[in-house]
């Protein structure tokens, strides 16, 4: 961190690591530009490659004294299509037959045949044929082929080809509406998460979260593999979106995941769910992250567009924790110049943002509103910051929801796994740091680690959380240093 106190930007970057950035040279400039989340989309990556990675991160980090949390965001519950031999021509009008289950054509190579006159395609979704109605809306490649049923036995559905394509291999298919009854993870994501846990990942993305359980599945597995991860609920449908407050309360944070989210529900609405989910994450002081077409356009353009700009200020407005890159990092043209408009953007925005700490939150313990008091006098006092100690993190977590805009929240943890993952919440600072038993020399070495660190200088205001010890008692309190 350089002397001439830069911007303090509160809200996080994530960007999504693929071919662009997954060179040691180019995951340096990431985090260089302020990256803040590293993110691993196992729809894409292989378990070798996440050990590869996670290591090749954690030394450029090392090396550049600038830490970034990683999240591996794992597939869940998905449906796709099975294999092609050719990508199969649709035409309006055309008829496409899917077929699940126990199917007579289930080898490899004959994932797709003629069934009668009518083109068939194979899905890994038992309960397809069940669960959607005549006249339902099936959408396949991210919503590119648009199709309606049309007709259905037990084990398989046509669909009238409403759009023309082309359907490859292995395409995503959307059921606006069903809630699709498929395990919360499946093999491939368990493999996924060993490995995960193996090369020591932060936060654990689930996608296609549905209710709260499938949130204490994974949480389940996570402590048997004995991973600190966090778990961030990735609400991408319909049945995510009518549970939202179940799951909020059981998860660690939420994802926005408007890729999907945008064609599970009509879009006009989606950014009536994306404030919706913003405002109930902030209310139970969730971190909240906007993902997903942020800035799409910068895959191919070095500029974003008017209206991404627009997108990206609204996310910073609406108070998102993070926002997040996906194609614009993994196979864009320009992955760093996209971090670089996220700051740019951010850095306008921010400070143009009413200052009014987050009233909607709930606060059920009594340190929790001494923070809020800490944050009131610390944005009154101005050229200030908040210190607080913490080894779960929480403390840190609570503080960044209230927002105290303009207010730095450094955070001195001596617990590694916290210590990332507080690289996530709003305004956070996090430092790795051991703790004295004396809570004043405690206090004396935060202040001494952000004063080299260039963090803070002669006369700035410092509102430390800490404890006092009264005889046998240790007290919480709330004091007021000035920098010597
Ligand atoms: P994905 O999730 O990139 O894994 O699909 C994000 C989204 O759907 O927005
Ligand atoms: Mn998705």
């Amino acid at each position: 961190m350089e002397n001439e106190s830069p911007y303090y930007r509160h809200t996080k970057i994530i960007a999504t690591l693929g071919p662009s950035t997954e060179s040691a040279d180019r995951v340096t400039e990431l985090i260089r530009a302020g990256v803040d989340v590293v993110r691993l989309n196992m729809a894409h990556g292989s378990v070798d490659w996440v050990g590869e990675v996670v290591g090749r991160i954690r030394q450029v980090s090392a090396q550049l004294d600038r830490h970034v949390a990683v999240m591996m965001d794992v597939k869940g519950p998905e449906i796709r299509t099975g294999a092609v031999a050719a990508p199969l021509p649709l035409e309006v009008g055309s008829l496409l037959e899917f077929r699940s289950g126990a199917s007579p054509l289930q080898e490899q190579n004959a994932a797709w045949g003629n069934s009668g006159s009518v083109a068939s395609v194979s899905v890994n979704y038992p309960d397809l044929a069940r669960d959607v109605t005549v006249g339902a809306t099936v959408l396949v490649d991210s919503g590119l082929l648009r199709m309606r049923v049309v007709d259905k036995d037990t084990d398989s559905i046509r669909c009238e080809v409403l759009t023309p394509g082309e359907l490859g291999s292995r395409r995503h298919i959307n059921l606006p509406g069903v809630e699709v009854n498929l395990p919360s993870l499946t093999e491939k994501d368990r493999t996924d998460l060993q490995a995960g846990v193996k090369a020591g990942i932060d936060f654990v993305a689930l996608s296609f979260v549905r209710r709260a359980k499938d949130i204490r599945v994974l949480r389940q597995l996570l402590d048997e593999f004995g991973s600190p991860a966090r778990i961030v609920a990735k609400i991408e449908e319909c049945s995510g979106v009518d549970h939202m407050d179940q799951i909020i309360r059981e998860a660690d944070a939420v994802m926005v995941a408007r890729g999907d989210l945008g064609i599970e529900i009509d879009y006009q609405r989606l950014p009536l769910v994306q404030t919706k989910l913003v405002r109930a994450c902030q209310a139970e002081g969730k971190p909240v992250i906007i993902a997903t077409h942020l800035l799409e356009s910068m895959i191919h353009s070095p500029m974003p567009t008017r209206a991404e700009i627009s997108d990206v200020s609204n996310a910073v407005r609406e108070g998102a924790d993070a926002v997040m890159l996906s194609g614009e990092t993994t196979t864009g043209k320009y992955p760093l110049e996209s971090v670089e408009v996220l700051k740019q953007i951010i850095e306008s925005i921010e400070p143009s943002v009413d200052g009014a700490l987050n009233s909607g939150m709930k606060l059920r313990e009594p340190k929790a509103k001494m923070l809020r008091s800490a944050a009131v006098l610390a944005q009154d006092l101005g050229d200030s910051g908040i210190i607080v100690f913490t080894r779960s993190g929480f403390l840190a977590y609570v503080l960044g929801a209230l927002r105290p805009r303009g207010v730095p929240i450094y955070a001195f943890t001596d617990v590694e796994s916290t210590f990332r993952q507080l690289l996530l919440p709003w305004g956070v600072e996090p430092f790795m740091m051991s703790f004295s038993d004396d809570p004043e020399q405690t206090i004396r070495d935060a202040i001494a680690c952000l004063r080299r660190k260039g963090w803070c200088r002669t006369g700035t205001w410092l509102v430390a959380i800490t404890n006092v010890i009264a005889g046998e008692q240790v007290i919480d309190s709330m004091q007021l240093r000035q920098v010597e």
